[in-house]
């Protein structure tokens, strides 16, 4: 009987969990994994890299680390179009390839919102190679200084204050102390300032913790605004609105964390898709394509407690790829499917190495305890990507290396 073909796109958080599912089923297939890099990243800790805390190889790992040779092939290509109808997927390098079950896991890109500019001057931080640039772009600036006396070298604006951007300013003001020495700055001339379109800020978290998060990286010497939309960027400057009136800020450095929408490879394949994301059935399929399960940041799943789609977030991520794992092997014996569901385990927002606010399974948690929480939750994710061994060489305690 000839091999049934599964390929899976993307080795993020949900298509390595996902192939690490089926690999340890040993079906009789053929499985394809297709991503662009022969690495697989942790995006959770991108902040780390674009602040400069880490280096990439501390946050990535070797996809061949995970594959298992006599059942899978690993392609490094780029993902360019599903034909849906023909089940084949267009690579850039590699052309067409066929697939009896495909698991689509694209990920992420940046959003923009169609605001002015801020494709051309903006720095997304999507990957490992957009938060690098972010550091590289920093550093240029800094290193400026010393010959021109350009304030706005020494200011930043961080557009956003969702997670990523509390997240990475948190890293970033750590930072700081070390690279006012090092470019040998005026330390009261670095501005560093947030912009925020909402009323509020961290929302997610009751109040007190959301206060407690805000007021260290104000401590840190972070302005933020809020409840001011941003209009236009341009390549130093980043003009809002406050109370109807056009005002800006001079930055040489304008980094774009406001938001993220699925692969564009979603829409550019025909599936009914809003913001990149394809609202998907009870099994994780897309709706008339019952051998397409998507799952991760390309999909929207109900959360029946408040009629919205769940956040996007990489513990979704991965309790999908097991769902998806299962319900295929459940079409493949001709067995019932389970539907989807999800209970969040809470989140936890890092300010720095070791500190962070959260919530995990109800305990409202802050500072150290909470950051020592959030290392936990990372290594628990880095073992369902990678296994343990990856866990021991890339986890977050020292204790490890
Ligand atoms: P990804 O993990 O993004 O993986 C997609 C993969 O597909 C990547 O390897 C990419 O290279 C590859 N790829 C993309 N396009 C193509 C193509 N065309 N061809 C081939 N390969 C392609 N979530 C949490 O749960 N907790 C957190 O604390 C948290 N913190 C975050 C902090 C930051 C700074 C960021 C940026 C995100 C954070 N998130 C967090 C969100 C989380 O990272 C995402 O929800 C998660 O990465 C989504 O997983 P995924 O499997 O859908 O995609």
């Amino acid at each position: 009987m000839d091999k049934m073909k599964i390929v899976i796109l993307g080795a993020g958080y949900g298509g390595l969990r996902a192939l690490k599912g089926l690999q340890k089923k040993h079906l009789n297939a053929e499985i394809t994994l297709v991503n662009k890099n022969e690495y697989h990243y942790e995006a959770t800790y991108l902040h780390e890299v674009a602040s400069g805390a880490n280096p990439p190889e501390r946050i990535s790992f070797a996809i061949k680390d995970v594959v298992d040779t006599k059942q899978t092939t690993f392609i490094q290509d780029t993902v360019i179009k599903v034909n849906k109808d023909d089940k084949t997927v267009e690579l850039d390098k590699t052309g067409l390839i066929s697939y009896d079950y495909l698991i689509f896991a694209l990920g992420f890109e940046s959003e923009s919102f169609g605001i002015t500019g801020v494709d051309e001057y903006a720095l997304p931080m999507v990957d490992i190679n957009t938060a690098v640039a972010i550091k590289e772009h920093m550093h240029r600036q800094f290193a400026q200084y010393e010959a021109t006396k350009d304030d706005a070298l020494l200011s930043i604006v961080v557009c956003g204050a969702g997670f990523t951007s509390i997240e990475y300013l948190g890293e970033l003001t750590q930072q700081m102390p070390k690279l006012i020495k090092q470019y040998n700055l005026p330390a009261d001339k670095i501005q560093l300032t947030c912009i925020e379109a909402m009323p509020t800020l961290l929302p997610m978290f009751v109040e007190k913790l959301s206060t407690y998060g805000i007021q260290k990286l104000k401590d840190r010497g972070v302005k933020f605004l809020v409840g001011t939309p941003i209009k236009e960027v341009t390549a130093d400057t980043v003009i809002y609105e406050e109370n109807e009136e056009r005002k800006s800020i001079k930055a040489k450095t304008i980094v774009w964390t406001t938001g993220v929408k699925g692969s564009s490879v979603v829409g550019g394949s025909g599936f009914e898709e809003r913001r990149g994301r394809v609202m998907v059935e009870a099994d994780l399929t897309a709706p008339g394509y019952p051998e397409v399960f998507i799952i991760g940041d390309c999909s929207a799943v109900m959360n029946p407690e408040n009629n919205r789609p769940y956040p996007t977030t990489a513990q979704i991520a991965l309790k999908q790829a097991d769902a998806a794992v299962a319900n295929l092997v459940a079409k493949v014996n001709n067995q019932p499917i389970v539907p989807f569901t999800f209970k969040s385990q809470g989140s936890v927002c890092s300010i720095g190495n070791n500190e962070a606010i959260g919530e995990v399974l109800g305990a409202n948690l802050k500072g150290y305890p909470a950051s020592m929480m959030k290392k936990v939750i990372e290594d628990r994710s880095l073992s369902q990507t990678g296994g343990l061994k990856i866990m021991f060489s890339k986890g977050r305690f020292d204790l490890y290396h």
